[in-house]
């Protein structure tokens, strides 16, 4: 009798937790999301072929109408489905499906306030948010701090850049998601007292690969970023409210009912799942109609290279007709115009590109009053008025696209101005270039004349710091797997110069070869490139490498992972109509021998760019072999390109 009861007991307990621990898992079944509750806080869990990759993790929020992270209930849960195709230009895949099971778990907090959680997971991805209702008469709160929180298995090492501290570098313009990375670094290790932007990837052991990140974020919501490794776990954090010198809330003002940005993972046995997610854009819709058919394409520069004093009439019509030479479609006029040229003969400057098929980007100041950033044409942008105004200049000037720079935050305030000049730019036909940027979260699909962020230690500093330069395999080879891989990439680079300046005849040495910058046209992706060809490299630069050049696309119908490791090398395939691209860069000291894996270029003849071991970059025709593989070499600092 006895013995009976006892069982009885762990029956009715076995019941209750199973009634509290709900399960979802992906259409194939290899990736499984655990919710329950412990000891009053929701946590989840993640497993992946059942390895784990997350550990029991916190979830929860606090706002200012109550804790939503502790002695909480269980409500109710609810299960379903989503199956949604859409096409996007912009991004590494033009046709996408997103399949995904979903499960919604409602929870209660000591005052009976609900909220609840949404998961939505498809073979590869997890995606989650807060969906917060209406709480009796209450339609409006502000979410405070997260308790969201990422706990790895110990085995775990990370993949991360350092968030920037507020109010520092440049004119006091930071945080811009300029930092370097650590890699493969024991997670207790990772302790940067801002914490680490989004995304971060983080490789389980043997069990596989996760990368972290958000999307979503708007103008109703801050953007957030990893904390420091505390407590065994990663959490959510807010911005630093010293952000914007100080000024505007680090939280989130949000109208009720309200949903939080999405919370994402992807995670793969491989990499192959990291380079080719989609889940930044399968989860946002556009926010408006596109107020004209917005075109693509390349475009030079000549700030990169030649720097302020090329800011004047004749070097930019020099720069117009290096791209008519390269027959690429746009120019990028970059600061001080309005100062040197002046709004006058701009708009004679701006009719010669257009003689030459040639469109113009214009270069803009952000600020404004929330740093020191002191480069014109300033206090354009960060008002409606002032904004509009110009605007309505650009549109008459025939200007095709605006590149605005030093937005220093991730604060609310700040999502609503860039969500500003982005809507106020598709009313007078402009696309938007931002640098000086935050990470664009979802924005290749939300704003239809959005095209690409910077938020990368960009080509810009190759030419202004030898450690960069001495690091720019290694950072080439980490963006594929992880900044490029969540949203595209604006990184200004392909130099041909041997010398990171006008005279190309010394000063700042180039350490990689030709063949690695051809490649990082392809492996970096941007639906805008600004490239840092110069009009001397028409001449100087190997033929080949300007006639790739000439001929290199910047939008993508697929995109495939083919080989590599995160800071050691990286190769990627990707398709534009008919046409295969394959690159490749090495970051390591040793000569490194590859075979490819290329069953879409099976049998077929490519042409080969590459490097022999002297560092000097060759063009030959290479045999894919009938069963797709390819034996292929790339030098240390090197780099390949195949084309078919
Ligand atoms: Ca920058």
């Amino acid at each position: 009798m006895r013995t009976l009861l006892t069982m009885c007991c762990v029956l009715i307990s076995s019941a209750l937790f199973s009634q509290n621990e709900m399960t979802v898992s992906s259409p194939d079944g290899n990736l499984k999301v655990t919710v329950a509750l412990a000891s009053g806080q929701p946590v989840y869990a993640v497993t992946y072929h059942d390895k784990p990759m997350l550990e029991n993790s916190p979830l929860g929020l606090t706002t200012n109408e109550g804790d939503f992270s502790t002695n909480m209930s269980f409500v109710d849960s609810t299960t379903g489905e989503v199956d949604k195709t859409y096409t996007q230009a912009k991004i590494k895949h033009s046709f996408i499906q997103y399949k995904a099971n979903t499960l919604k778990c409602t929870f209660s907090n000591a005052d009976k306030k609900q909220i609840s959680v949404l998961f939505q997971v498809s073979d590869n991805d997890i995606a989650f948010c807060y969906e917060l209702p209406t709480w009796g008469e209450t339609l409006a709160c502000v979410v405070e701090k997260e308790a969201t929180g990422y706990r790895f298995p110990s085995i775990t090492t990370a993949f991360l850049s350092g968030m920037m501290e507020p109010m520092a570098g440049f004119a006091r313009t930071s945080p811009s998601y300029e930092n370097g990375y650590v890699a493969d670094e024991p997670m207790e290790k990772t302790t940067s007292p801002e914490g680490y932007v989004f995304p971060g990837l983080f490789r389980v052991g043997d069990n596989g690969w996760v990368l972290l990140s958000e999307t979503g974020v708007r103008s109703l919501y801050c953007g957030s970023h990893l904390s420091k490794f505390t407590d065994g776990l990663y959490t959510v954090e807010y911005p630093n409210p010293k952000q914007n010198n100080g000024f505007g809330s680090n939280g989130a003002q949000l109208g009720l009912p309200g949903v939080t940005p999405w919370r994402t993972l992807t995670i793969g046995a491989t990499l192959e799942p990291v380079v080719e997610t989609t889940i930044p854009w399968d989860v946002v819709d556009p926010l408006y109609e596109p107020s004209q058919d917005y075109k693509f394409g390349r475009s030079t520069w000549s700030w990169i290279v030649w720097q302020d004093p090329s800011m004047n009439y004749q070097d930019q019509v020099t720069y117009i007709d290096l791209a008519a030479a390269m027959s690429y479609e746009y120019i990028l006029i970059d600061a001080w115009w309005d100062k040197n040229i002046g709004y006058e003969k701009m708009e004679a400057l701006i009719r010669y590109a257009e003689s030459k098929g040639v469109g113009v980007f214009l270069w803009y100041n952000s600020n404004g009053s929330f740093n020191d950033a002191f480069p014109t044409p300033l206090h354009k942008m960060n008002t409606s008025i002032a904004r509009k105004h110009e605007m309505k200049w650009l549109r008459k000037a025939g200007v095709t696209g605006l590149k605005v720079d030093f937005l220093g935050g991730d604060k609310q305030e700040t999502m609503r101005l860039y969500e500003d000049i982005l809507s106020d730019a598709n009313d007078y036909g402009l696309m938007v270039i931002f640098h000086g940027a935050t990470l664009p979260r979802g924005w290749a699909r939300m704003y239809p004349n959005f095209v690409g962020n910077e938020a990368v230690l960009a080509s810009e500093m190759l030419v202004f710091m030898q450690h960069v330069r001495n690091q720019e395999a290694f950072f080439a080879a980490l963006h594929p797997f992880i900044r490029n891989a969540v949203a595209t990439m604006e990184f200004g680079g392909v130099f041909l110069n041997k010398f990171l300046n006008k005279g190309n005849k010394d000063g700042q040495k180039r350490l990689t070869t030709d063949a690695f910058q051809l490649a990082t046209g392809i492996l970096f992706q941007n639906p805008v490139q600004m490239f840092a060809l110069t009009p001397n490299n028409l001449t100087d630069a190997p033929i080949f490498a300007i006639d790739f050049m000439k001929n290199i696309p910047t939008t993508w119908d697929e995109t495939r992972f083919v080989d590599g490791y995160p800071g050691k090398y990286a190769v990627v395939a990707r398709r534009n109509g008919q046409q295969w691209f394959v690159a490749g860069v090495n970051a390591e000291k040793e000569a490194k021998k590859l075979k490819l894996q290329l069953p879409m270029l099976a049998g077929q003849i490519v042409a080969m760019y590459n490097d022999n071991k002297n560092k000097a970059s060759f063009m030959k025709d290479a045999k894919i072999s009938e069963n797709g593989t390819l034996d292929i070499t790339i030098q240390p600092n090197g780099g390949f390109v195949l084309v078919k």
